[in-house]
């Protein structure tokens, strides 16, 4: 399939939007994603064509219903390019998918073990093993980036050694745009023994995702973030560690035998899905990944590409404007702080115009005391947004400075 940028942007009813009589401009897609008009038209076709509780019914909508819903299970394997279906499991989300594995890992620890995450992780994939480390007595370690942004391999690999247990790293930062060699990072953790979580919450949607490829465990990310709905998202994990892991909620769904006294587990994915699943949701989630997955992939990345690379032409032209994180390798956002304000005074401003960007920390704490910031201004870019809405963005910045001083 061909991309035509207008076309895709047809397809997003919320892009007609006015804000304050300007057309919306919305660049906050690392935050989340507008959905199209297909992943809205699921969530409505399933709550008035055949809204049933899964797996259990003994009538015709509860099996339609478990039709969608284990139908969109099979799209996103096929998506991750996983070995089989039973090894993708129905999240809240990337936080929660982490806290599956964080949570089964404190299990599994002992006192003298490591955890090595990043120094540009988004709290979600640092707080949960804080937390793990510190109900286990493991020790939390954190690989430095340089002042590019980019990981330091070397510190990296300097982490690593028999007692490391778990390696977590993001596929791509969500407060920099970094993309880090996941690959290689795996494989580097890999020879030490540990176990390998990628939060792919922002990777999902800019690039190819091959699990068996990148030789992870863990893979997680959220369907807000890849055109689909809030409140689902997916954990994989490879079908030998999954089937072992500690489970996370008990209830119904996940578990096989129960007595008085006992109880024994379900098979995969069931026993780490306790509860009845978002189930709407789910369906809708594979309808996004549908959708994105039948664009000419090709075509996104060199779109996207497009975007970056003017958006970062333009600010390192513009005078009074600092990026923070200049790696080699970024893909969809682009941080800066500006002389002339605080973020949030510049995020206001735009807004104004009709332009929706992000500021603040990010959910990345550390990450701003790492390079001395309050926060960040973030431009996020999607496979709907274009040129001249990149030249608007710096347009408008120009305005903002203006009224700054
Ligand atoms: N990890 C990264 C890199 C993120 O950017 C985010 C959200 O922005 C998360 C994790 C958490 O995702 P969610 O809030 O969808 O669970």
């Amino acid at each position: 399939m061909s991309f035509d940028v207008t076309a895709i942007r047809k397809e997003f009813p919320i892009l007609e939007r006015k804000i304050d009589g300007k057309p919306l401009i919305y660049l906050d897609n690392a935050a989340t994603t507008q959905k199209p008009q297909c992943v809205i038209d699921a969530i409505v076709d399933y709550y008035t064509q055949c809204n049933a509780n899964v797996h259990r019914g003994a009538h015709q909508l509860a099996d339609e219903a478990t039709r969608r819903f284990e139908n969109a299970r099979d799209i996103i394997a096929q998506f991750l390019n996983a070995k089989a279906r039973h090894e993708v499991i129905w999240t809240s989300g990337t936080t929660e998918s982490i806290n599956i594995v964080a949570h089964g890992l404190t299990k599994l620890l002992k006192a003298g073990d490591e955890v090595v995450v990043t120094a540009m992780e988004h709290h979600a994939n640092l707080v949960t093993w804080q937390q793990a480390c510190l109900q286990a007595g493991a020790s939390l370690h954190i690989a430095p980036i340089s002042d590019l942004g980019e990981l330091d391999l070397d510190a990296f690999d300097a982490l690593l050694n028999e007692n490391t247990k778990m390696v977590a790293f993001p596929h791509v930062s969500n407060a920099l745009g970094s993309v880090n060699p996941i690959k290689r990072l795996t494989q580097k953790a890999k020879e030490v023994g540990a176990w390998v979580l990628v939060d792919g919450a922002q990777g999902a949607a800019h690039g190819d995702i091959d699990v068996q490829d990148i030789g992870c465990d863990f893979y997680a990310f959220s369907a807000h973030k890849i055109y689909g709905p809030m409140g689902v998202g997916i954990l994989w994990g490879r079908e030998e560690v999954l089937a072992d892991w500690p489970v996370w909620q008990t209830g119904g769904e996940m578990i096989s035998r129960v007595s008085y006294s006992e109880s024994s587990w379900n098979v995969l994915p069931y026993r780490l899905e306790a509860g009845t699943p978002n189930v709407g949701d789910a369906i809708a989630m594979g309808a996004a990944i549908k959708w994105y997955s039948e664009l000419d992939q090709a075509a996104v990345q060199a779109h996207e590409k497009a975007l970056m690379m003017s958006a970062t032409e333009q600010a390192m032209a513009f005078d009074g404007l600092r990026i923070i994180g200049n790696a080699h390798h970024k893909v969809g956002a682009i941080s800066f702080v500006m002389d002339s304000g605080h973020p949030a005074d510049i995020g206001f401003l735009l807004d104004r115009q009709g332009i929706a960007i992000r500021t603040g920390d990010h959910c990345a704490q550390p990450l701003m005391d790492r390079f001395q910031v309050p926060g960040t201004a973030r431009a996020s870019f999607a496979v709907y947004n274009t040129l001249e809405e990149v030249d608007a963005l710096f347009e408008a910045l120009r305005k903002v400075k203006t009224m700054l001083a």
